[in-house]
């Protein structure tokens, strides 16, 4: 449960997400998607309730774990990769182990999205399309147990997105990772998720397979919400 100046922006909230599986958090602006992710990854504190990662106590109302020591893999959509450093560097940063060790990791992630050969290039020299990889990747660097990602293709153009959603999506699934993916496009929720979470007003009104919530949604708004899917 969070609360801002008196108010309740989220409440109640319990999901479970599980390794290898994309869980989709969809609801209307202002409904408390990203503050939800924040207190997950750790840079904000939850006034009530409790957060595990990989079956472990991260964060209750006195204890805290710190961010870096979640196992939590971020993308939002201000994905910013570090300007002054290059592609190689900005995968690698923040990774443990010895040299060969991380260059290997760098080199075979950049490899899997296709970036290797800007291993030495800087950030400003790539598409935005290119950048979003580049994050992806250093967001999967450290192994992550969970991945978390706010609206993360949301700047890309609908030509780009699409291929990047699926090579994502692919990665993904492939390292492992539990997935909370908040997105505002119907498509994207019923191509990439396994499960859909549906939040209104700080509360999730209903979870379940893709499916099952598009052929008998909720509430009105999700109806409107699915429409346009075909
Ligand atoms: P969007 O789809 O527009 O990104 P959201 O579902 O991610 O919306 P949040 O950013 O989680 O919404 O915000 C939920 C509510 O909490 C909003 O009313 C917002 O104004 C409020 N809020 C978020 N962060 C803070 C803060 N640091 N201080 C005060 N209020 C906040
Ligand atoms: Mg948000």
């Amino acid at each position: 449960m969070r609360r801002f100046d008196g108010q309740t922006v989220v409440d109640h909230v319990s999901l479970q997400i599980a390794p290898g599986q994309v869980t989709c958090l969809l609801g209307p602006s202002g409904c408390g998607k990203s503050t939800t992710l924040r207190m997950i990854a750790g840079v904000d504190m939850q006034d009530e309730g409790t957060i595990h990662v990989d079956g472990k106590l991260v964060c209750d109302t006195v204890f805290r774990v710190p961010p870096e020591r979640r196992s939590i893999g971020l993308m939002f959509q201000d994905f910013a990769l570090f300007p002054h450093l290059s592609v190689g560097e900005n995968v690698s940063f923040g990774l443990k182990g010895g040299r060969s060790e991380k260059r290997a990791t760098v080199e075979r992630l950049l490899d899997r999205v296709g970036l290797r050969h800007y291993i030495d290039h800087y950030p400003h020299h790539l598409s935005g399309g290119e950048q979003q990889r580049v994050a992806l990747a250093r967001a999967l660097a450290p192994q992550p147990k969970i991945m978390l990602m706010d609206e993360p293709f949301s700047g890309l153009d609908n030509r780009l997105r699409d291929g990047i959603r699926d090579e994502t999506l692919d990665l993904l699934k492939e390292e492992g990772a539990a997935v909370l993916l908040v997105t505002h496009e119907p498509e994207e929720a019923m191509r990439m998720a396994d499960e859909i979470a549906l939040m209104r007003d700080g509360r999730i009104v209903q979870q379940g397979a893709p499916y099952n919530i598009y052929n008998a949604p909720a509430d009105r708004d999700a109806v409107a919400f699915f429409s346009d899917v075909n």
